[in-house]
């Protein structure tokens, strides 16, 4: 079946055809917090992209579908080599990691040879590979400090880069020019309007956020650190992150008082993962992720350094 026939099919019978794949496969599907609702919804683990691809890792499925951008199902694959991993929508790129090449990375290796690389992990698997270590927003402060006084290249996100250089006092690090642009559009007027129509509430925003808005909130988060601090708390919240997030929060937790900052704060990229596309995945393996092996093993190192700080 075409692509065309499954955007044909009523949703009900699109959800019916992704379980019954799913069963027949011995399949998950992980879905980032960012990918669109209803995909949401027929998916079995929900979270951020390397806490999906550890949950992959350690589950029994022999085949992980993972419903977000190519960097994510990259990262499954890197951890969990011996499983077919497919992405429903091979497009589905981020643009915040194809801001570095591996070429990139070993051109600034060779004009800084002493510094450490540390990669979010919103790189593709090469460059992961010709990296010192990874980091997610969520522990990129800790990544950064186990270096010690160490001078380091922090590659790719500057506003994430920028928030780790002003938490810790470390001026030797250089930032890579790249930003995500979810993100790096939240303003601070969206915090000004949003605390305004709001009174109260608590504002968070992610990391990949400008400086100025980084400042400015109350808390800065993850997406896995923002649902966390919902889940704990009762006061009126406000999120300035992707309105994926928010969706689910609502979903999940529907008696706590969680909105967007900005409802514009789109990834498009993120969008691309649809109902059709999911289910002509799991009944057509489309499309399988590949890596060559020595690209795999060696950013599975830089992965599991960040790991093993714990
Ligand atoms: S939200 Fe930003 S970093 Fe995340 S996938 Fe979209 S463009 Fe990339």
């Amino acid at each position: 079946m075409y692509l065309k026939e499954y955007t044909e099919l009523k949703n009900e019978e699109l959800i019916d055809r992704i379980k019954t794949a799913k069963t027949e496969k011995n399949a998950v599907i992980l879905c980032h917090n960012y990918v669109r609702d209803d995909v949401q919804r027929v998916s079995d683990i929900l979270g951020d992209s390397l806490g999906l691809s550890r949950r992959a890792a350690a589950t029994d499925a022999d085949v992980i579908v993972f419903c977000g951008v190519m960097f994510m199902a990259e990262t499954a694959k890197i951890l969990a080599p011996e499983r077919t991993v497919l992405i429903p929508e091979k497009g589905a790129g981020c643009p915040l990691a194809a801001c570095a090449t591996m070429e990139d990375v070993l051109e600034m290796r060779r004009k800084y040879p002493d510094h450490i690389v540390i990669s979010y992990v919103n790189t593709t698997a090469e460059v992961k590979a010709v990296s010192d270590i990874c980091c997610t927003s969520g522990n990129a402060l800790e990544v950064v400090k186990s270096v010690g006084e160490a001078p380091v290249i922090f590659l790719p996100d500057k506003n994430l880069g920028a928030w780790v250089k002003r938490e810790l006092g470390k001026d030797n690090m250089i930032l890579w020019d790249g930003g995500c642009y979810v993100h790096q559009f939240i303003g601070l007027e969206d915090i000004e309007r949003a605390r305004s129509e709001n009174p109260g509430a608590t504002i968070i925003v992610h990391p990949e956020c400008p400086p100025e808005v980084t400042l400015a909130a109350d808390v800065v988060a993850s997406t896995s650190g923002m649902y966390n601090y919902a889940a704990k708390h009762n006061e009126p919240i406000i999120l300035g992150t992707e309105i994926g997030l928010t969706e689910r929060i609502n979903r999940e937790l529907p008696d706590k008082k969680v909105g967007w900052m900005k409802g514009s704060a789109i990834c498009s990229n993120m969008k691309l993962i649809t109902l059709p596309k999911l289910a002509r995945c799991l009944e057509q393996d489309i499309y399988e992720v590949t890596i060559d092996e020595p690209i795999r093993a060696a950013a599975e190192g830089a992965i599991q350094k960040m790991v093993e700080l714990g």
